[in-house]
């Protein structure tokens, strides 16, 4: 069973293969299709956004489609980030880009006030619309300096709860295990199994 993975994030990609491992399913990604959609992501919730690629994608390819739209909310900045992650630096920004500018934004933060959460939702949409949705948060502190080579986007700079080290120095396996995005997809692995059987 083909399942398109829509996204171009190389992080996500390799993150939700892994945690899914899924035999029996090959995924189609934007890396061995020459022609991939354009996806307007102009949601105001991560659901919304994780519907609108999911959907586009299913709707393009004729084939079941999983999303996942996700951010970093901070308790400091009210939430920032949050649907805003990826380009928190501005339309071009890479993800030092981003990193540099929330440590900047904390840069007056205590220890204490440093709280944040990663949130994930992803959704699996079915060719003819039909959509099926799960969620996963990992709570944790933002570092002052950034530590740590795996993962992306934000990885070096947080420190989920009960650790000492930063998600990018985790191993991947251990990232997967207690990320929002393993949560997200071991909640959604039941319903893509039915759907996809
Ligand atoms: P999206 O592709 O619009 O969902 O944006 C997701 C953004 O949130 C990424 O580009 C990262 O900045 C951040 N993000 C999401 N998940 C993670 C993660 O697992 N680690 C670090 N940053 C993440």
């Amino acid at each position: 069973m083909r399942v398109v993975l829509a996204t171009k994030n190389a992080g996500k990609i390799a993150e939700i293969k892994a945690i899914l491992d899924l035999p029996g399913v090959v995924w189609l990604t934007y890396e061995d299709q020459p022609e991939w959609p354009e996806v307007i992501e102009n949601g105001s919730t991560f659901l919304a956004n994780a519907t609108i690629k999911a959907k586009t994608l299913a709707d393009h390819f004729n084939l079941p489609a999983l999303a996942d739209d996700s951010g970093l909310e901070v308790e400091a900045l009210d939430g920032r980030p949050g649907i805003h992650s990826a380009r928190f630096a501005g339309p071009d920004a890479v993800d030092a880009d981003n990193v540099a500018k929330l440590l900047f934004e904390l840069r007056d933060a205590p220890e204490g006030n440093r709280g944040a959460q990663f949130a994930s939702v992803v959704v699996l949409a079915m060719p003819g619309g039909r959509t099926v949705s799960a969620t996963g948060a990992c709570p944790g502190n933002i570092t002052t300096a950034a530590r740590g080579e795996g993962g992306f986007g934000y990885d070096p700079v947080f420190m989920p709860l009960g650790y000492e080290k930063t998600m990018a120095e985790l191993t991947a396996a251990e990232k997967n295990s207690l990320s929002h995005r393993g949560r997200a997809l071991r909640r959604l692995r039941p319903a893509l199994e039915a759907e996809i059987k």
